[in-house]
């Protein structure tokens, strides 16, 4: 074997499935994208940058010359909140539902963009009664609620950076978000609905801020009505002065370049990044990708990113892709199981839901609850669904398609990161011919590549590190306070090349699939192969609905296969004879060198907020270390739990 192999390529996966003729006929996006962008890519982004309204023209589309620093729309001047909100009303749409809220206890609003208007405008006001300038940072600490989309619009239409940190963190993440980010306002609730339980969250903020002192504010909306600890001077409920204040508030335009926000990734892999997106090119990135990815029709559709305002996906693609194209858009506070596993699917039903657009995670969680839970509800308003997040594993996209898609709607496997504030690598849906996990191809304007260790292309047929080549208008500007890290964990792999820490391959028609992060791969006797499909192998038999693969230390091998399997609930017994089956089964799938030395059988795997599994976690566990740093971690008692597992085993 060469020594110079990156990482090889397991999967046998060949299905394919075209789009439908009906929907690529009426499709936002032809195939003639690509060529225009290839043809031109800065007059194809600054074609894009008309879906925008600008208080002032950009006069260079981008401006690289402070590399690995971009500027785009350099000299354009705009206001975000105008263009997601005002902008609509004055075009008359001011009666179009923004958003079906959705709470968790089945409480509902709809909040149409007028509304939408009254409020941002409000909260804006408030904020600068409570001293915030522009260039000041706020930190969000809410739930998922209409009010912390009034919160970060607030912010944007004064210029204000947020930071939204999500509702699910510990004390000691927050404390560390503000302090990074030299927060002095924080915007807050008294709780949020979790699990049908009033989970707090101004008490966990109470908590921080013991660590805190430069904090002056800390605004509190009431939602659950739960006892909270007061400290006068500091704390103040919004209704106190968000509700008394004027519903006329002027938007001020602001340099393309100005900062909108500060988020801090998943860290999935280690201690989370400041992530600094800035005004324009974000907003024509999230704005053309929306309308691109998801076909957006926004007169008749009805949207529904089902992920948390507190990760990425929700800034986006709940919030400013979504509005700035004037979508309706559902947004839902709970839990999928709150008050039964069929929740999703009611919520789609109830508005007809057009679009869905969700993580693996949750996907594989419904694989587990069994089929007949969406089966009992009319999914049939769904056109389109999508995921992001992680890899999806084919059979779990097969599964999407067809219990929840009917078979009938295309599916998009995005990917994309913090980092990239847009999608860049994904179908179009009514161009691609999809395949089962599979991202296919970066999108037009979008110059993506798969490079080996050498920083040369692969070839078709293999695997090696995902790469962006040319800048794009959503990325990120710097990581807050640390251009060091920032040069170093992006550009210094590929000199002028962004390193995305992923690995990927090209199959043999040169599509791209993205086989899991670069930290997780393992090298196996001089085999260097991604977790990715060796989990994706365990999750293409029927027994099983989730899958974890991690390399463990081995003195002969280098590293051996550990698996951590989740069974379906319609998967009987367990026990020896289902991990022979499962091993013989991967052996068949992909061959006997991925064949796992042991597999596991578990309740839950360790995963983020966001829902992605930190394999890190489980590498301490199969290495009988003590686990590392689990702040980010959704659920902290499953480490402990899946200990017990396999010592039990
Ligand atoms: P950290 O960088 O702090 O470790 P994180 O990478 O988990 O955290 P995010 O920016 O939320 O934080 O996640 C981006 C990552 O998610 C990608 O780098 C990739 O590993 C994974 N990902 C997202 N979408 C997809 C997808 N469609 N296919 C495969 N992987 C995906
Ligand atoms: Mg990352």
């Amino acid at each position: 074997m060469a020594q110079d192999q990156t990482i090889q390529a397991l999967s046998q996966e060949t299905r394919t499935f075209a789009p439908p003729p009906e929907f690529a006929a009426n499709a936002n996006v032809t195939a003639e994208a690509y060529d225009r962008a290839d043809a031109d890519r800065l007059g194809f982004w600054a074609d894009a940058a008309k879906r925008i309204t600008w208080a002032e023209p950009f006069t260079e589309v981008l401006d690289w010359s402070g590399a690995p620093h971009s500027k785009w729309f350099v000299g354009g001047k705009l206001n975000v909140a105008y263009n997601c909100v005002d902008r609509h009303v004055e075009n008359g749409l001011g009666d179009r539902v923004a958003y079906y809220f959705e709470g968790e206890g089945g409480d509902t609003r709809t909040i149409t963009y007028q509304n939408l208007q009254d409020e941002v405008s409000k909260a804006a006001n408030a904020l600068i009664e409570l001293g915030v300038k522009t260039g000041d940072r706020v930190a969000i600490y809410m739930p998922m609620i209409p009010e912390t989309v009034f919160a970060m619009l607030a912010c944007a239409r004064i210029g204000a950076p947020h930071t939204v940190i999500f509702g699910g963190f510990s004390a000691r993440a927050i404390a560390d978000r503000v302090q990074d980010c030299g927060v002095e306002v924080v915007i807050t609730a008294d709780g949020g609905y979790r699990r049908g339980k009033p989970s707090p969250l101004k008490a966990v903020v109470d908590e921080a801020m013991e660590s805190c002192p430069d904090v002056r504010t800390v605004l509190v909306v009431k939602r659950t009505g739960q006892d909270v600890d007061w400290t006068d001077g500091r704390d103040l409920w919004w209704s106190d002065v968000v509700d008394r204040q004027s519903a006329q508030h002027t938007p001020e335009a602001f340099d393309a370049e100005h900062p909108l926000y500060v988020m801090y990734s998943s860290g999935t892999t280690g201690k989370p990044k400041g992530i600094l997106h800035s005004t324009g090119g974000y907003l024509v990135g999230t704005s053309y990708t929306h309308w691109a990815v998801f076909d957006i029709k926004p007169e008749t559709d009805v949207y529904w990113t089902a992920a948390d305002i507190g990760w990425v996906t929700g800034h986006s693609y709940i919030v400013y892709g979504p509005l700035s194209n004037a979508t309706t858009s559902i947004m839902y506070e709970g839990t999928p199981d709150t008050p039964h596993q069929g929740r999703w699917w009611e919520i789609i039903q109830k508005y007809k839901a057009t679009i869905l657009y969700c993580a693996p995670t949750a996907i594989r969680t419904f694989m587990k609850w069994g089929r007949q839970i969406p089966a009992e509800y009319d999914l049939s308003s769904l056109r389109l669904i999508g995921s992001v997040g992680e890899p999806i594993n084919p059979e779990a996209w097969i599964w999407y398609r067809e219990h929840i898609g009917g078979n009938r709607t295309p599916v998009v496997d995005t990917w994309w990161q913090t980092e990239n504030g847009q999608i860049l690598i994904s179908p179009l849906p009514g161009v691609t011919e999809t395949k089962p996990g599979a991202a296919m191809r970066a999108l037009p304007g979008i110059v993506a590549d798969v490079f080996n260790d050498e920083g040369k292309p692969v070839g078709n047929g293999e695997g090696g590190y995902l790469v962006i080549k040319e800048p794009w208008p959503g990325m990120l500007r710097t990581l807050w306070g640390d251009d060091d890290r920032f040069q170093r964990t992006y550009w210094d792999n590929y000199p002028g090349v962004y390193f995305a820490g992923d690995g990927a391959k090209r199959d043999q028609d040169g599509d791209i699939w993205v086989i899991g992060r670069v930290d997780d791969v393992m090298n196996v006797s001089g085999h260097r192969m991604s977790t990715t499909e060796i989990e994706s192998a365990l999750v293409s038999h029927d027994a099983v609905a989730e899958a974890a693969v991690v390399g463990a230390a081995d003195e002969t091998t280098g590293q051996s296969i550990e698996a951590f399997v989740i069974l379906r609930e319609s998967a009987h017994g367990g026990g020896q004879d289902i991990v022979d089956e499962l091993r013989k089964h991967v052996r068949a799938e992909i061959g006997a060198i991925a064949s796992p030395r042991s597999i596991m059988l578990v309740d839950e795997l360790p995963k983020t907020r966001s829902g992605k599994i930190m394999r890190r976690l489980l590498r301490d566990i199969a290495e009988n270390r003590e686990p590392g740093d689990s702040t980010t971690l959704a659920d902290s008692s499953v480490v402990a739990q899946i200990q017990r597992e396999v010592s039990g085993s």
